[in-house]
């Protein structure tokens, strides 16, 4: 399932902007603040191009709140102005927070939120919009809890309102108490407010309240176009749905998961038994209830009536972080981790999974604790939490996937199982390690850990001999630590019984951080003191071959081809 991250991105150009920039991330949950590589020190997330930047978040949908002259922003979206509908809010924000500057995204809540800037920074937003200036609203961009059906007839409905047009109100729109519409009884244009499934008609804006709840008293495979079946029946539109309700039992239930994601609704799990129950727990009181074969319906009076009951379902991400700098990141664990309540896992791992927020909760840990860290994070998804443990490099390469399988696999609690449990992968250390020196995995390789903590050092062995014998070029992992000192020494005695001393090999040391170091030599120069816990070791095949660089360093390879060069 694809995460949405709709939270703010604060931009910014020079390190005297960071001050505002932070006041404004201080008033928006999830904001983050991008600064400019060069210029911004201690920013959430360093960016070296402006436009580029800019433009991969518009396209991703972010709000962007931008503090810099309208007129960069504007050049730098040019190119993407085409589509109205799918703008996100776009805003230039002055350096000193004087003024706050709405320029995009209209139908997306761009005056909402320089209002809420405004407030921040103590100044009037600059609204350019006329309607909502006159109005005191945006009547296409209802409140939440409402949506309007036909949102294509604002721009005219507001138009007429604005040439001196009078409108009635048929139901309940709360919000048009605080605005200043001319409102009349006699008037020619209509705000409709229904949860019934109409058709607009001409001259007519048409609300749909998120009033109506649904139970459901268990999955199966169409149970999207049940749904929409009962409500045609009862003439309610899907517009009007605000929840899906199931049963506690049905936690990993697929079609009733991808039904929620296919509608867009939230969804809460109850303990209640029957589908009426289980609408009932979230409309106390309905205006209307029906059960239709599995199906519960109950409309509250209006959108506030509804109790958010019972409990999310839980979700558990086990990621890959990659070797350490951002960009060697997947996009989709940062998302991941962007939007997860709770971080486990080893603290120096923690430590690189930043920025975090204030509100996420970390559990760092020593990392033998792997089974405990598993079984933990497997509690706190199972209450309804959203978790995510991270691992460096790849998570399923000696790593937490396998650790989360095993705590699974041995667990015999139902609700471990409703989890959302999703892997997610990283760039693990032999990959990064072999693109910086050139590909000396190019061909069949084998990717082995020399740590006898959870096998035996004889199967070790076994595993070098053969993977020796086959030629296949190696990738060591935990080559050598404190409490095993003399493990790598003897696993290299045994690669020199099968490979000539020529043989390339490969030290990556803490790749992608701050004090990587990739070099290469040959197994017979190679000794273990030239190795720590902190590097991958790669020996090459009898074919791995180096090609000598300019300045004095080489690439280092494995051709594709075997035994013969093709001609
Ligand atoms: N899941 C990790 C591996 C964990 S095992 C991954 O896929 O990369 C830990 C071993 O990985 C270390 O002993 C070291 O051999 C290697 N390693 C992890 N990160 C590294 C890095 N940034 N640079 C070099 N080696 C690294």
């Amino acid at each position: 399932m694809a995460i949405v991250n709709d939270a703010p991105a604060i931009l910014i150009l020079g390190a005297r902007s960071l001050a505002t920039a932070r006041r404004i991330q201080a008033a928006l949950i999830g904001a983050e603040v991008y600064g400019l590589a060069s210029r911004v020190e201690g920013a959430d997330i360093p960016f070296n191009e402006f436009g580029e930047t800019l433009r991969a978040l518009y396209e991703t949908g972010r709000p962007i709140i931008a503090l810099c002259a309208a007129g960069i922003i504007i050049r730098s979206l040019s190119p993407l102005l085409q589509n109205k509908r799918a703008e996100p809010p776009v805003l230039a924000v002055a350096e000193d927070g004087s003024a706050v500057v709405p320029l995009l995204g209209g139908l997306s809540g761009v005056n909402v939120l320089a209002r809420e800037i405004g407030e921040v920074l103590g100044t009037a937003p600059a609204i350019t919009t006329t309607g909502e200036i006159r109005f005191g609203t945006c009547l296409i961009n209802p409140p939440e809890g409402y949506v309007l059906r036909n949102p294509a007839d604002g721009k005219t409905f507001i138009a007429d309102l604005l040439a001196g047009a009078k409108m009635r109100v048929e139901g309940e729109a709360p919000w048009f108490a605080d605005a200043k519409l001319p409102i009349d009884d006699g008037g020619t244009l209509t705000a409709r407010i229904t949860h019934q499934d109409v058709a607009p008609a001409a001259g007519e804006l048409l609300f749909h309240p998120r009033n109506i709840v649904i139970g459901i008293g268990r999955g199966f495979p169409d149970l999207t176009d049940q749904i929409r079946r009962a409500l045609g029946q009862m003439q309610l539109s899907i517009h009007s749905l605000a929840l899906l309700m199931a049963r506690e039992d049905d936690f990993a239930d697929p079609y009733i998961a991808a039904t929620a994601a296919e509608l867009g609704l939230p969804l809460r799990f109850a303990t209640a038994r029957s589908a009426e129950d289980l609408a009932l727990a979230a409309v106390p009181s309905p205006i209307l209830s029906v059960t239709i074969e599995q199906l519960a319906i109950a409309v509250a009076e209006t959108p506030e009536d509804i109790t958010v009951a019972g409990r999310k379902r839980g979700r558990l991400a086990v990621v890959g972080l990659g070797p350490g700098e951002a960009a060697m990141m997947v996009p989709a664990v940062r998302r991941e981790i962007d939007q997860a309540q709770d971080i486990l896992g080893y603290e120096t791992y923690v430590k690189m999974a930043g920025p975090l927020r204030p509100e996420q909760v970390i559990h760092a840990s020593d990392n033998r604790e792997e089974l405990a860290r598993a079984r933990h994070a497997f509690e706190l998804a199972a209450s309804g939490r959203s978790v995510v443990i991270v691992s460096s490099g790849d998570p399923g390469i000696f790593a937490m996937a396998a650790a989360v399988m095993e705590a699974l696999d041995d667990s015999d609690k139902p609700e471990w199982y409703g989890v959302e449990l999703i892997v997610l992968p990283g760039v693990s250390a032999a990959m990064a390690a072999a693109a910086r020196i050139g590909a000396p995995l190019g061909h069949d390789f084998c990717v082995i850990s020399l740590s006898d903590n959870l096998k035996p050092w004889a199967t070790i062995l076994d595993r070098l001999r053969h993977a020796a014998e086959g030629d296949f070029a190696m990738a060591f992992y935990n080559p050598i630590s404190k409490a095993r000192p003399w493990q790598l020494g003897e696993a290299l005695d045994l690669m020199r019984q099968y490979r000539a001393p020529e043989t390339l090999v490969v030290l990556g040391r803490d790749v992608g951080r701050p004090r990587e170091q990739v070099s290469h030599t040959t197994l017979g120069e190679l000794n273990a003191d030239m190795v720590d816990s902190r590097t991958v070791v790669i020996v090459g095949s009898s074919l791995t071959r180096a090609i000598a660089k300019p300045d004095g360093s080489a690439w280092i390879y494995t051709p594709r081809w075997y035994g013969t060069k093709p001609s």
